[in-house]
C-alpha cells in the first residue's frame, strides 16, 4: 500500500502477555501494512516476569516499526502508558491493550474522526466480551459514581482506547502525575474530543492482568486525582449524625428505648464514620505525600529500537541502550 507521511504511534502496554504476543504483533503489522499511514508499535514492558519482553525484541527482526521501553519492574498499566505515550514520534498516538481486545480495526474510525479535527477519539465501549458479570457491574457503578462526583467530564464506558493529537500527548508530558489516572488526565486536558464506539473482544490468550486489588488502586486514584468529594463527605456524615443524635435525644424524652443496644449502636455507627473520614483523608494525604517525594514515576531498564532515546524522557532514569537491526526511519 502506498504510503502518505503521516506516521502514527501506537503504544501497547505489556506484562506477562508472552502467550498472546506474537499474535498482537502480527495482527498489527497486518493491519499497518493495509493502511497509508506509517505505525510505530510501542512495546512498553511492564517488568514482565515471562519472556514477553524477549519475544518484542526477537520480532525487531522481522520489522523495523517495533521499539522496546523495559522497566526495571512492574509500575503498573497506567505508568507504562505514561511512559510509552513520551516515546513516540507520530502525528498522533493510539494507546490500546497487548492482548486484541480493542480492535485495530477501530483505529481507522479513529483517525477517520481524527482527520475531521478531532484532538482525542476515544473508544466507548457496546459491549464487553468474555469479562465477569463482576467485572462488568463494578466498571458501570464506578464510572457512572466517578462522573457524578469530578468536575471533569470523564466519558462513560471507556477505558485506555483512544486515539489523541500530538498536541494532546504534548501535554500530557508535561503532567508529572504520581498514580496517574490517564483518562481522566486526557478529559481534563480537553481540546476537540468525541467517541467512536466498539464491540470489545474477548482476550486472545492468556488472563487479565487486573486482578481486584488493581482495579480497586485504580478507582482510587480516579477518585483521589479528580474529586474532593470524599473529604467533603466527613463533614455531611459529621452534620448528619449530630443532627440524627439530637433528634435521638428528644425522642428519647417521650419514649422508653432499649439505650444500651442504642448506645452499641451509635458507638459503631459513629467510630464507622470517623474511620471512614480518616481513611479518606490519608488516601489523600498519601497522593500528597507521594508527589512530595518526587522520586521519577517509573523506572526505564533498557531501550530497544529508538535512535535517540534520552531524547525522550525527561526522567533521570540510567539506560542500557540497545539499539537493534536496522536504523529507526523517523
Ligand atoms: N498491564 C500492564 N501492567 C499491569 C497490568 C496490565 O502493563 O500491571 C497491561 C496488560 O498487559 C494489557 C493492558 O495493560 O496489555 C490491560 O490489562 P488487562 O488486559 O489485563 O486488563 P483488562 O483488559 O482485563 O481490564
Ligand atoms: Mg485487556
Amino acid at each position: 500500500m502506498e504510503k502518505n507521511q503521516e506516521l502514527i504511534s501506537i503504544v501497547l502496554p505489556v506484562y506477562n502477555e508472552e502467550q498472546g504476543i506474537d499474535t498482537t504483533i502480527d495482527t498489527l503489522e497486518k493491519f499497518a501494512a493495509n493502511q497509508p499511514q506509517s505505525f510505530e508499535l510501542i512495546f512498553v514492558d511492564d517488568g514482565s516476569s515471562d519472556k514477553s519482553a524477549q519475544l518484542i525484541q526477537n520480532r525487531q527482526t522481522d520489522y523495523g516499526n517495533i521499539r522496546l521501553v523495559e522497566f526495571s519492574r512492574n509500575f503498573g498499566h497506567q505508568l507504562a502508558i505514561t511512559a510509552g505515550i513520551r516515546y513516540t514520534k507520530g502525528e498522533a498516538v493510539v494507546v490500546m491493550d497487548a492482548d486484541l481486545q480493542d480492535p485495530p480495526a477501530v483505529i481507522v474510525d479513529m483517525i477517520d474522526k481524527w482527520h475531521e479535527g478531532y484532538d482525542v477519539v476515544y473508544g466507548k465501549r457496546l459491549s464487553r466480551d468474555g469479562e465477569s458479570l463482576f467485572k462488568k457491574a463494578t466498571a458501570a457503578a464506578f464510572y457512572r459514581g466517578l462522573k457524578r462526583i469530578t468536575n471533569v467530564n470523564i466519558p462513560l464506558d471507556t477505558g485506555d482506547f483512544r486515539l489523541m493529537d500530538k498536541q494532546v500527548v504534548y501535554q500530557l508530558r508535561q503532567m508529572n502525575e504520581a498514580d496517574p489516572f490517564v483518562r481522566g488526565m486526557v478529559s481534563w486536558v480537553g481540546f476537540k474530543q468525541t467517541a467512536v464506539t466498539y464491540e470489545r473482544q474477548e482476550r486472545i490468550a492468556g488472563i487479565s492482568k487486573y486482578p481486584l486489588r488493581k482495579m480497586i488502586r485504580l478507582a482510587m486514584d480516579g477518585v483521589t486525582s479528580f474529586s474532593s468529594f470524599p473529604l467533603q463527605l466527613a463533614n455531611w456524615l459529621g452534620t448528619g449524625s449530630i443532627i440524627f443524635s439530637i433528634g435521638y435525644l428528644i425522642t428519647s424524652l417521650f419514649t422508653t428505648m432499649d439505650t444500651i443496644h442504642f448506645a452499641v449502636f451509635a458507638l459503631f455507627l459513629m467510630v464507622g464514620i470517623t474511620l471512614l473520614s480518616i481513611g479518606m483523608l490519608g488516601a489523600y494525604l498519601y497522593r500528597v505525600f507521594e508527589a512530595s517525594r518526587k522520586r521519577p514515576l517509573y523506572i526505564v531498564s533498557k531501550t530497544v529500537g529508538f535512535r535517540h532515546p534520552q531524547s525522550q524522557n525527561n526522567h533521570q532514569t540510567y539506560y542500557k541502550t540497545t539499539i537493534k537491526g536496522r536504523a529507526y526511519q523517523q
